[in-house]
């Protein structure tokens, strides 16, 4: 499994804005704002990405959904609407290889992306 940044965040060893926790995940802001609210909804087990999951992720990664619903709609995005999305491996724009969903929203946002 690989250790990132993101686990040094789960393990509290550096600051996050933290949105949300339990035992099994974290929602925070994202260092780096690319929309006036910005948070990313991450498992606290290391997977590396949405391409790596097993059948025995899938109630994992519907509960990381969730925490992006309910988080957002806490952040004031629900009636205006807002963005998930995950990137994958280097043509997916992934930088951080710890599987992470991107909430975006509080501006119009443009489709397709770059
Ligand atoms: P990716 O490019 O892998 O889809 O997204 C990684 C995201 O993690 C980027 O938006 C980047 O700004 C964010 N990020 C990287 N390092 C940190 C950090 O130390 N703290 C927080 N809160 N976000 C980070």
């Amino acid at each position: 499994m690989s250790e990132t940044i993101f686990s040094r965040i789960v393990r509290k060893e550096i600051p996050a804005a933290i949105l949300y926790e339990d035992d099994r995940a974290m929602a925070f802001r994202d260092i780096h704002p690319q929309a006036p609210v910005h948070f990313l909804v991450i498992p606290k087990q290391p997977i590396p990405s949405l391409a790596a999951i097993g059948e025995d992720h899938k109630e994992l990664v519907g509960h990381l959904q969730w925490i992006a619903s309910k988080v957002a709609f806490e952040q004031g995005l629900a009636e205006g609407g807002y963005r998930v999305v995950t990137n994958i491996g280097s043509d997916g724009g992934q930088s951080v290889p710890h599987l992470h969903y991107h909430v975006l929203g509080g501006r119009p946002l443009l489709w397709p992306p770059g």
